[in-house]
């Protein structure tokens, strides 16, 4: 036979029962029938006269309250006297009121409020959550950091921590599963303990590569490199060094393996592509010669290219259809800037944080 895990005291003032009130009654007598024993009061002076009179405050407890800040301060009483008896009370105000204004908000969570919500959903969420932390198991072994509650199971902490000290200063510990100290232990337990976010590799290595689309204006033409091992024609543009920028690394680049001197006027697109091994981010940039009277591209093969030369669309359609591409990019792009597609400023790509 199951008996009731949790004490749960609802606070809700008669003028305010209204159709939440009544959801919120049926939601528990449905949903959780055996789960609770429900205390309900009206006012706050019969529940705290309540919470003064537990004997036993450590038994699981949760309150919902529908009063705010303005009742005569009462409802702040409430949560301080619950918070003096038990540190493991569970308290959610459900309040309009507060979801609206952050002071109220900010003064809730101060005064050690776990929830503040508008959303009866949400409550029932919270509870399914909570339920847990009111089985008895085999593996208790744990005990809370925080608030000292002890026989917890790793599920039943992984829980708890999150739910009930989220608002609370970061906390310098022992962690008591893998017994190395930690100087936030929420964030060691999130990401140390939880199977999910260890799989992935942390940090993430992030590849950066600057490609160019140069057209001059004399006569329309694109830059294009030619890529050693005869892999065909490219754009110019090629991997972010460590501490450069993306438009350094794309005139860097240019001139390395095009010898040509160019001046970035916009970009064409931003990507980034997540994989499970690393991170890639490209920027295509629009560019112009530095000096359309002095962009004459390299011919002396190097370590770079091949050499490098100006095509007109016509001719780089040409080249794809004898396979003398590297890729469909040129094309792509080439085409897109004779067809006048969109060319973001530069401005979109930020230098600095905000
Ligand atoms: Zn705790
Ligand atoms: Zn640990």
């Amino acid at each position: 036979m199951s008996s009731a895990l949790f004490d749960l005291i609802l606070l809700w003032s008669p003028q305010e029962s209204d159709a939440e009130y009544v959801e919120l009654q049926n939601l528990l007598k449905t949903e959780f029938p055996t789960e609770f024993i429900i205390h309900s009061f009206t006012t706050s002076q019969q529940a705290i006269k309540h919470v003064l009179a537990i004997k036993n405050p450590s038994r699981l407890s949760i309150i919902i309250t529908k009063l705010g800040m303005n009742d005569e301060n009462s409802g702040q009483i409430l949560i301080e006297t619950i918070r003096h008896q038990d540190k493991h009370t569970f308290i959610i105000i459900h309040s309009h009121t507060a979801c609206a204004d952050p002071n109220i908000r900010w003064s809730l969570a101060s005064l050690g409020v776990n929830m503040v919500t508008e959303s009866i959903t949400q409550i029932r969420n919270v509870l399914h959550q909570i339920l847990p932390l009111g089985q008895l198991n085999s593996e208790s072994k744990y005990t809370c950091p925080y608030c000292k509650w002890s026989s917890f199971s790793f599920s039943q902490l992984y829980i708890h921590v999150p739910l009930y000290h989220t608002n609370e200063q970061e906390l310098s510990t022992k962690c008591q599963i893998c017994q190395r100290s930690t100087r936030n232990y929420a964030v060691h337990l999130h990401e140390e303990h939880n199977e999910e976010h260890r799989q992935r590799p942390t940090p993430t290595p992030l590849y950066a590569f600057s490609l160019v689309v140069c057209q001059r204006k004399c006569d329309n033409r694109f830059l294009v490199v030619q890529e050693s091992g005869s892999m065909g024609f490219w754009l110019p543009g090629g991997r972010v060094e460590i501490g450069e920028q993306l438009d350094k690394a794309a005139e860097r680049e240019t001139l390395e393996e095009a010898g040509v001197k160019i001046r970035l006027t916009g970009i064409l697109k931003i990507e980034f592509v997540p994989r499970t091994d690393i991170n890639r981010l490209r920027v295509i940039f629009f560019a112009e010669p530095f000096d359309e009277n002095d962009c004459e591209p390299k011919s002396i093969p190097d370590y770079e290219s091949y050499g490098a030369m100006w095509l007109t669309y016509e001719q780089t359609v040409q080249c794809s259809t004898q396979g003398q591409l590297r890729g469909n990019e040129p094309l792509k792009w080439f085409k897109y800037v004779v067809q006048n597609g969109i060319i973001h400023p530069l401005s979109v790509l930020s230098k600095t944080e905000l």
